[in-house]
């Protein structure tokens, strides 16, 4: 187990568009489960890689339907509209509301080089597109409604 310092806001890799994965490497598998324990540790509910320092466009979350690990993840369907409170653990002790689709379907690969998708609704919609925009340098407070 090993648990990485998270990057907070100002550091320049949280706005970096981070590198796709060419090839799953050992230390992508590494990379994976660091970022695993990373999260359980911080208790987030999700995490990606620019976030420990690393600008690859590798994902983890768990919204306590269980892990899902995402490399190279790409939104292919959203539906509906849904304002929610948000946070992020680059960012502590802010919270703000965000707009974001209800309903998300993302294509990624698994850590044997797969492709799959998942189709997530509320909490779960929300952390995929999180940690997505997290991987092209856009952090929630871009996105928050002004009150
Ligand atoms: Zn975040």
């Amino acid at each position: 187990m090993a648990v990485y310092q998270i990057v907070k806001l100002g550091d320049p890799v949280l706005r970096e568009v981070a590198k796709k994965v060419p090839k799953i490497t050992p230390n992508i598998i590494k990379l994976l489960e660091n970022m695993k324990d990373t999260m359980h540790e911080a208790r987030g509910v999700g995490l990606a890689a620019p976030q420990i320092g690393i600008s690859k466009r590798v994902v983890v979350i768990d919204v306590g339907e269980g892990l899902f690990e995402l490399i190279n993840p790409v939104i292919v369907a959203q539906e509906g509209k849904e304002i929610d409170a948000e946070g992020c653990l680059s960012i502590p002790g802010v919270e703000a509301e965000v707009l974001r689709a209800e309903k998300v379907t993302v294509e990624a690969l698994n850590r044997h080089g797969e492709k799959f998708t998942i189709t997530g609704k509320g909490l779960l919609a929300r952390a995929l597109q999180h940690e997505t925009d997290h991987l092209d340098g856009i952090l929630f407070i871009d996105k928050q409604i002004s009150k």
